[in-house]
């Protein structure tokens, strides 16, 4: 089925036309500076990018210029937009509401809407996405595939935050969990690349910009290091991972920031940023290290440190691990953050094959011959995942 994936932001809007079986990309692209002026981005693979200024008040406008391209006679891809079998929206926070993917009706929209303070950035952007959409195309089925999702497996125990009961009870208070698509897909790869075995216990490093690690046991979610929100964790690009909020008292009380400025510095300025004063991007990071700048060893060290203690802390949570999975920009790209994480896990039958590593952005199992544990390192597909749960629910 050909399934329009799109991925909504609060100025930008990210689309990928594909099949939903096999997973050919027909053509993908991206609207920048929505309610700005509109730029668009359009890639049909073997042929040039086309880059476009148009006027993008709304996103409205912003899919409307995208259907436009898809169906140009040079540009597009299509005849008609009705080639376009369903359209499928990443949703960041489905909140309790929602345990699977759903077709988006009146009800799934108001359920969207009462997530919103929980993801209040986010929320309102996949929405308007959405409401665009329907607009535009009240023909076509529409399925809303959240991050959050895959994570509602976990047990109370793993979900539960030690603050009083009431929270969780009147005000939805839990770990929720992010990369939930991205989680899933992988560790389906994982548990088909062990060969799939009855019962699994795998570890997902989702390491991107945002990252995240969850525990996987017989392809269920048992545990996450993600919560509320996407701030908690390991130190990530600019967020800070998990902090004792004493520091938050601390430094409001110290500079005078409220509480939205102190956020900002932990969702901004903080992760391997902060630390290091010198970029969130690892490959400057590598860079800046590799000329002798101790802060941004000290945020290498830290990011592989906390990442470390996390596998063992989940190796822990499951009784044991049968694989590892490295994802997303860093641990599909970056063997030597890869190889720093698995050192020094021998103890636990983690051994990685240094030559075997030596990959990037592509399938592989890098763990050296007789690791108990496999190392997997597999890119991420997160459109596919939307784009095989709209079809399976359209059919
Ligand atoms: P997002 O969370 O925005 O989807 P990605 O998963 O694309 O991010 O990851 C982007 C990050 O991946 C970059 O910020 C960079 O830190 C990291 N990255 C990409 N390539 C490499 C590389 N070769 N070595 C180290 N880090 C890399």
């Amino acid at each position: 089925m050909k399934i329009l994936v799109i991925n909504a932001g609060s100025s930008s809007l990210k689309y990928q036309f594909m099949e939903s079986e096999g997973g050919e990309v027909f053509a993908k692209g991206l609207c920048e500076r929505i309610g700005i002026d509109g730029r668009l981005t359009h890639k049909v693979p073997g042929r040039e990018d086309v880059k476009q200024e148009i006027p993008m008040p709304t996103h409205s406008e912003a899919i409307q210029a995208v259907l436009d391209i898809m169906v140009d006679p040079e540009k597009g891809v299509i005849k008609s937009t009705d080639e376009i079998a369903a359209v499928g929206h990443r949703v960041l926070h489905g909140g309790m509401a929602f345990t699977e993917s759903c077709i988006i009706d009146d009800k799934c929209i108001e359920a969207i809407k009462k997530c919103i303070p929980l993801g209040p950035l986010h929320n309102p952007a996949n929405l308007m996405g959405i409401e665009a959409c329907q607009k535009i195309m009240p023909k076509t089925p529409q399925v809303a595939v959240f991050d959050t999702a895959f994570h509602m497996t976990m047990p109370p125990k793993a979900y539960i935050y030690a603050i009083p009961y009431e929270y969780y009870e009147k005000d939805d208070v839990r770990r929720y969990g992010f990369h939930g698509t991205s989680h899933r897909y992988v560790s389906a790869r994982a548990i088909d690349m062990l060969g799939n075995p009855e019962h699994s216990k795998v570890i997902c490093c989702h390491l991107g910009n945002g990252s995240s690690l969850s525990a996987v046991v017989d392809g269920k979610c048992v545990d996450t290091t993600m919560g509320l929100g996407p701030l908690a964790g390991f130190p990530m690009g600019t967020r800070s991972g998990d902090v004792d909020a004493t520091i938050l008292e601390y430094l409001m009380g110290r500079y005078g920031y409220d509480i939205k400025e102190m956020l900002n510095i932990l969702n901004k300025k903080s992760g391997v940023l902060g630390i290091s004063g010198v970029s969130s991007d690892f490959r400057d990071l590598d860079e800046a290290a590799a000329k002798g700048n101790e802060r941004a060893q000290l945020a290498l060290d830290k990011f592989v440190y906390e990442v470390k203690k996390f596998i063992g802390a989940y190796a822990t949570a499951m009784g044991g691990v049968d694989a590892i999975v490295f994802t997303a920009g860093i641990g599909e790209n970056s063997k030597e953050l890869r190889a720093d994480i698995c050192e020094g896990l021998a103890y636990m039958g983690i051994q990685m094959d240094k030559e075997k590593n030596n990959v990037r952005g592509k399938e592989a199992d890098v763990s050296a011959d007789g690791s108990k544990v496999k190392i997997f390192v597999i890119p991420t597909n997160e459109e596919l995942m939307i784009a095989m749960d709209t079809a399976a629910l359209c059919k």
